[in-house]
């Protein structure tokens, strides 16, 4: 039941035809504002969305929050870190906000990350990173890397099927598949299963070439370690390619084709060109030829290794945002944790969450508020007006509160 929440009478439920979400100009939006440091950015980035979407559409367009709980404040308040109806509300409502999470010491808890992950099946992990200018990076053109990456959410080794070094299961296991299969494992071994299906590989890579279709990105390129791991990572770049084929041909075209039929030049009538990288190499490829790639597919352990690498080129996980995102539902959030030695300081930068809303906005279709974020943003960090992490880091800048980089970013929109 939702009958506890505090819903707005003016707002109204984001739809669902069954392709894609329809967005009313109300939506309620549950969120999280999050344990430690959650509850200061979040003030922060409710007051940035918030005065975005009403300087981009007058009071025509307007977010419904209504707050669900989470978490430590949800324990605090309910005696559940995670009250079934948060998870209701988030399934009811399709889109939902949220900041860092106290991960709880100790078994036999839920984490809400992963209940929403199997209960809504969010099987895309959809981060953006671009750099900021004037954004401290270690490297020297921070402003060629502007990717997406689309992680598989729900396989691979990520599964959380797996046994530890003499348990009866792991010998269980070596002897079925040294009898049965002719393969020997070294006894003591601990031993883990990475499944990869069709089902989800072509799910992820579809999601992604629509992606770039809807914005205008010029490449999805599957990153895998196929030459090693045949079967799965490398079937996971058939799949990708397979699903191309047949989903997206009238607009998509393989690398290889570009340049054995077209001699480098996309032809007229195909967006999006599909190649593949080997993982490995693809880590230096992001550093040495990043303008060469935009769109990521990839699955769940080789995204997770890219997505940390690539947010240390643009300045680092404060500044990056994120989601998970299934179908009908998708969940924005900051992808640090809640940095608690800071919280109730009004301190800590709100990059990340902020981020997350303006990728929130721009998946609601809001595309002008959107834009006024990342203007306001951009401006401030232009204006050096920053919190303490980057002012350390930058010469001649003004240091300002959590809430104050609110504000400057409001005051330059
Ligand atoms: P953390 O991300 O909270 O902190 C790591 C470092 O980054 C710290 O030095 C911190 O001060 C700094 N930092 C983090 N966010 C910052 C920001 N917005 N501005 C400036 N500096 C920032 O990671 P941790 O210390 O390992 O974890 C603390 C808690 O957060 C743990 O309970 C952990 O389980 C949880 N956590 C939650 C999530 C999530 O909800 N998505 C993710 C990671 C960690």
């Amino acid at each position: 039941g939702l009958e506890n929440l505090k819903i707005p009478e003016w707002g109204e439920r984001i739809g669902w035809d069954g392709q894609k979400i329809s967005v009313p100009d109300k939506p309620i939006i549950p969120f999280i504002e999050g344990d430690g440091t959650g509850p200061d950015i979040w003030r922060a980035t409710k007051r940035v969305l918030d005065a975005a979407v009403e300087k981009a559409y007058g009071g025509q367009r307007k977010i419904a929050w209504v707050e669900v709980l989470a978490g430590e404040k949800a324990f605090n308040l309910t005696g559940n870190w995670l009250p079934d109806e948060t998870v209701e509300a988030i399934q009811y409502f399709r889109v939902a906000i949220k900041g860092p999470l106290t991960t709880p010491v100790g078994g036999g808890i839920r984490s809400l990350n992963v209940t929403l992950r199997q209960v809504l099946d969010l099987y895309a992990c959809v981060r953006p990173v671009r750099w900021i200018p004037g954004v401290p990076s270690p490297v020297k053109r921070p402003q060629d890397v502007n990717m997406v990456i689309f992680r598989e959410n729900t396989e691979d080794v990520y599964a959380g099927i797996e046994w530890p070094s003499g348990s009866a299961e792991a010998e269980k296991l070596r002897s079925f598949i040294e009898r049965e299969l002719g393969k020997k494992i070294r006894p003591e071994s601990g031993i883990g299963v990475k499944p990869i299906s069709p089902f989800g590989s072509k799910r992820l890579v579809a999601k992604a070439i629509r992606y770039a279709l809807e914005n205008h990105r010029d490449s999805v390129t599957l990153v895998h370690k196929g030459n090693i791991m045949k079967y799965t990572e490398g079937a996971f770049r058939d799949w990708g390619y397979q699903v191309a084929k047949e989903q997206f041909a009238d607009v998509v075209l393989t690398e290889d084709e570009l340049y054995s039929q077209f001699n480098g030049q996309l032809p007229t009538g195909k967006k999006v060109v599909i190649k593949d990288r080997i993982a490995d190499s693809m880590f230096q490829q992001v550093l040495l030829r990043p303008s060469e790639y935009s769109v990521i597919a990839t699955p769940n352990l080789n995204g997770d290794y890219l997505s940390d690498a690539l947010a240390a080129q643009v300045g680092g996980l404060g500044m990056a945002p994120g989601s998970n995102q299934g179908d009908e539902h998708a969940v924005f959030e900051a992808t640090h944790g809640t940095a608690p030695k800071y919280a109730g300081q009004d301190k800590v930068n709100p990059g990340s969450l902020i981020l997350s809303g303006e990728m929130m906005l721009r998946y609601l279709g809001w595309t002008e508020a959107a834009d006024l974020v990342v203007k306001g943003l951009e401006k401030a960090v232009a204006d050096k007006q920053v919190t303490y992490d980057l002012h350390r880091q930058m010469e001649g800048a003004t240091l300002v509160s959590c809430s104050g980089f609110g504000e400057a970013i409001v005051a330059r929109m």
